[in-house]
């Protein structure tokens, strides 16, 4: 059996899964399932899957837990903090690690799992945007295995030669890559006259066309911060430079990203929209797991749609890549703006717009040093915290 720890077990990525792990309970036990404050729902996942710990980050929430669980049969240990997360995630008899935290707060416990050398299933994008380089290189080290979660990157693993997932390190071009095609669904304000995007809501923001997803990852894909994340994202597992890629717009996300050869094949990988494909696929690889998902109706789709992405509508993807550019400490900061910018924005503060102004002002007036240990970019993600905290509070004018 093979012993699975799934960090963020309460939210979208997390719930799809532990659906997928119940289809095939002859194969993965849950060893530790973690969360943040929603005690309620991981009393229930706790109650289906008995793993051995379950982690609540907040200690009030954790105490919750254990009294609830004080009055059933269920002899799972709970326990509190970030400490215990790292724990979980780097214990020696967990085989497979579900990194799904979302941003920043993923960092240590995902760092663990890599560390530790295990089977690391990888959503918290947010991390490898942070420390991409310091990820890899530890993963060549302990002989960690990271395996995409995020549908484009899972996408491209599967259209990439099996060269490439079996020595992480070669070069594209050398395998006969001549680039990746990073498709992008354009979000709820794809069509949305400009003028109109000041005023947009937290809830029409967070209503994404084809996805049903966590809050943050949503107003990202709304500002498309979400597809420079991944532009960063993809250049870390596939060892390339953001020159290799192209995003492109499609509107329908059956396609979930291409790769082009250089003889002029192009590669896709096809699908419904549902995270729960890329996750078997990875829970299973290099086999394949069954994973609930029902068959891709191409009669029904009827049309794939492509465009490129405008820059005038979607500042954020150019601000990623100018990050992507500048190296060093820039991607880390990038991120921590947008993690307090896009808060401010789901509790009101800030207006849809601003959050790329944000972004902006705390990616040009940082100072970028070498990510050559967690503790600089921990550094880096605090100081771009409090830089765009107090950008907030003083306003944009
Ligand atoms: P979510 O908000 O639905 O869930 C986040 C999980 O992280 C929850 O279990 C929460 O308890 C936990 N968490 C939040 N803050 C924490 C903290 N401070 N300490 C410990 N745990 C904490 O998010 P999601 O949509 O499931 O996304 C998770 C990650 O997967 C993100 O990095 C996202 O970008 C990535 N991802 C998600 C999707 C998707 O379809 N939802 C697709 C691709 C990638
Ligand atoms: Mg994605």
């Amino acid at each position: 059996m093979e012993q699975i720890t799934v960090l963020g077990a309460t939210g979208s990525i997390g719930v799809s899964t532990l659906d997928v792990l119940a289809r095939h309970r002859d194969r993965y036990q849950v060893y530790a399932l973690t969360a943040s404050s929603r005690w309620q729902l991981l009393a229930e996942q706790v109650l289906e899957h008995r793993p051995r710990y379950a982690v609540m980050s907040d200690a009030a929430a954790a105490e919750a837990l254990r009294e609830s669980l004080s009055t059933t049969d269920c002899t799972t240990e709970v326990l509190a903090g970030e400490q215990a997360l790292v724990e979980v995630a780097s214990a020696s008899c967990v085989d497979t690690v579900m990194a799904a935290i979302v941003g920043a707060a993923g960092l240590l416990p995902s760092f663990a799992a890599v560390e530790s050398g295990k089977k690391v299933l990888l959503a918290n994008k947010e991390v490898l945007v942070m420390a991409g380089g310091l990820f890899m290189a530890e993963a060549r080290r302990s002989g960690a295995e990271i395996l995409p979660i995020d549908s484009e990157h899972n996408a491209i693993f599967q259209c990439l030669p099996l060269q490439k997932a079996l020595a992480a390190g070669c070069e594209l071009d050398s395998l006969g890559v001549r680039k990746i095609l990073l498709t992008a669904s354009g979000g709820p304000f794809r069509d949305t006259p400009l003028v109109d995007l000041a005023q947009v809501t937290p809830e029409q923001a967070c209503a994404h066309p084809n996805w049903d997803m966590g809050q943050k990852i949503s107003v990202d894909s709304a500002t498309m911060m979400n597809k420079g994340l991944e532009l960063i994202e993809a250049c870390w597992l596939f060892n390339c430079s953001a020159d290799d890629i192209e995003v492109l717009i499609h509107p329908q996300s059956v396609i979930h990203s291409m790769v082009e050869y250089v003889d002029g094949s192009v590669l896709a990988q096809l699908g419904n929209p549902d995270m729960r494909t890329p996750i078997a696929h990875a829970l299973g690889w290099p086999e394949r797991v069954a994973s609930g998902v029902a068959s891709l109706d191409m009669v029904a789709a009827a049309r794939l749609d492509f465009g490129a992405p405008d820059y005038e509508r979607f500042p954020c993807l150019q601000l990623a890549q100018q990050a992507a550019s500048m190296g060093r400490t820039a991607p880390a900061v990038l991120n921590a703006a947008n993690e307090v910018a896009v808060a401010a924005f789901l509790r009101g503060e800030l207006a849809f717009t601003d959050i790329a102004e944000v972004n902006k002002r705390v990616l040009l007036a940082a100072h970028l040093t070498e990510p050559v240990d967690l503790d600089v970019v921990q550094l880096a993600d605090t100081e771009a915290r409090q830089h765009a905290q107090r950008l907030i509070v003083a306003g944009l004018s």
